[in-house]
């Protein structure tokens, strides 16, 4: 637990959230700020700040039952889709330091963009990237 973390404070029960789902490691609560009616969050009860500090264990659990939460919300709002969004790290637009998932209900022209413009690599360059990368890894 993180004393100034909002997410935290969620779980402690010290602000108040619309709760969906809760066990021993996850918890689901509807976003404050939505997206589409129904965008809710999915978190590890413990305080990670992205996926990179969490264990697979910890992650695996809470992707886990993001189908689950997922497949009421879209009932209940009645949308035909979701996405789901996680953000690592300030530069890809996270906000709050505690690694969440978002699902976001979507529709047909529902007007949120979901497609970024697509670029095209040299030739050899795709190659030549992915054996850096692999090396990496
Ligand atoms: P991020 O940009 O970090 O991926 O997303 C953080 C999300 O948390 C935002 O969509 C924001 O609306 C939501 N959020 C921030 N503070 C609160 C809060 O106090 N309660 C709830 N329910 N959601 C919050
Ligand atoms: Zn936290």
């Amino acid at each position: 637990m993180k004393e100034d973390c909002i997410f935290c404070k969620i779980v402690r029960g010290q602000i108040p959230c619309g709760k969906l789902y809760e066990d021993q490691t996850t918890l689901a609560f509807l976003d404050v700020n939505p997206w589409s009616r129904g965008h809710c969050l999915v978190i590890p009860k413990a305080h990670y700040s992205c996926l990179d500090e969490c264990p697979d264990e910890i992650i695996a659990a809470v992707s886990k039952k993001i189908s689950l939460i997922a497949a009421s919300v879209l009932k209940v709002v009645q949308a035909q889709a979701y996405n789901v969004l996680n953000n690592n790290g300030r530069a890809a637009g996270q906000l709050v330091n505690h690694l969440h998932f978002h699902i976001i209900p979507r529709s047909a022209d529902d007007g949120i963009i979901s497609h970024a413009p697509q670029g095209k690599y040299n030739p050899g360059e795709l190659d030549d990237l992915a054996k850096r990368i692999i090396q990496e890894l």
